[in-house]
């Protein structure tokens, strides 16, 4: 295809935490590239997904939700998400439907750049039809104007609608990746965030939060790809949580995110080494954080 004839660019998924970016971004890929669950703060790396319909290519960037940041692990997830958005040709400024919107969302509207910008309401099979007009009318007013797209990232409505709106408003020339890119990012941070997904979804309260992933070694062998990594967390008494009683819960973290490292890789066959480590305060660690893939 000649170049001019190609759109593409990058656009911003961004919002304040659980609002179902990433769910968005997994439907409108049709893959699930980036990790979601029912918890907040659940990402907390950038992570773009790579759609190309076409003649025009959709670089999604995913990033962490914006809120109050109270440590360095979370100043710096707020600074990954500002960086998300700066990068972005078009930002979609997601809210959910249930929730409405928040101080993060009047905040962050007097300060968002000034390029195409659309307001996302997502969730939108929470609520009746009829709560949708007054928040829409909200969103304009805060938005500035801003065109609003209702839609919900869990049954899929609207999102061609949206993955046509955004393409419009792409510039003409040539596209961010190579036609066939999933995703900017490597196999070693695919794998760290399946086991991150699981921390989050069998971990419960705090204990979650207080854990990080290291890829630690990524060997090709014979019978498949060998990845060991460490999980740290702050204290022994959380340590023991995650490690679960005779290795319980440490097993069924590995089990289900060694299915879904292979998954997501497309590699048929993984092996998943995890050891529990104990690092003191490492969310206030700037030299550990640095080291995280994730
Ligand atoms: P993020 O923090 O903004 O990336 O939010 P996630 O994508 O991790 O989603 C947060 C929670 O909202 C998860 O439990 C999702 O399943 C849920 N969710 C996302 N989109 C929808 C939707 O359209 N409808 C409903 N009912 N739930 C959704
Ligand atoms: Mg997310």
């Amino acid at each position: 295809m000649k170049e001019e004839e190609q759109r593409g660019g990058f656009v911003a998924l961004a919002g304040a935490p659980n609002v179902g970016k990433s769910t968005l971004l997994n439907r409108m890929l049709g893959t699930t590239l980036s990790i979601a669950t029912p918890k907040p703060q659940t990402t907390r790396a950038p992570v773009t997904g790579v759609l190309t319909r076409g003649r025009t290519q959709i670089a999604f960037t995913d990033t962490p939700g914006i809120h109050r940041p109270r440590v360095a692990l979370q100043e710096r997830m707020v600074a990954e998400a500002r960086r998300g958005v700066a990068g972005a040709d078009v930002v979609c400024w997601v809210v959910a439907a249930d929730r409405g919107t928040g101080a993060i969302d009047r905040k962050e509207a007097r300060q968002l750049p000034g390029r195409p910008l659309l307001t996302v309401i997502n969730k939108i099979d929470l609520v009746p039809r009829e709560r949708l007009l007054p928040l829409m009318a909200e969103l304009a007013e805060l938005f500035d104007g801003a065109e609003c797209m209702p839609v919900s990232a869990l049954c899929g409505d609207g999102l061609e609608g949206l993955l046509d709106r955004v393409s419009e408003l792409l510039p003409a020339g040539p596209w961010p990746f190579p036609a066939d890119t999933l995703t900017d990012r490597d196999e070693r941070f695919l794998v760290a965030e399946t086991i991150r997904e699981q921390l989050l979804r069998q971990l419960h309260e705090e204990v979650p939060y207080r854990t990080a992933v290291k890829i630690e070694s990524f060997e090709e062998r014979p019978n498949g790809a060998y990845i060991e990594a460490d999980v740290y967390t702050d204290s022994d008494s959380t340590k023991a949580i995650i490690i679960g009683s005779g290795g319980a819960r440490i097993k069924e973290i590995g089990k289900a995110a060694r299915r879904a490292a292979q998954e997501i890789t497309g590699r048929r066959s993984i092996y998943l080494d995890l050891r529990v480590r104990v690092k003191k305060d490492w969310q206030n660690d700037r030299r550990f954080l640095d080291e995280l893939e994730t």
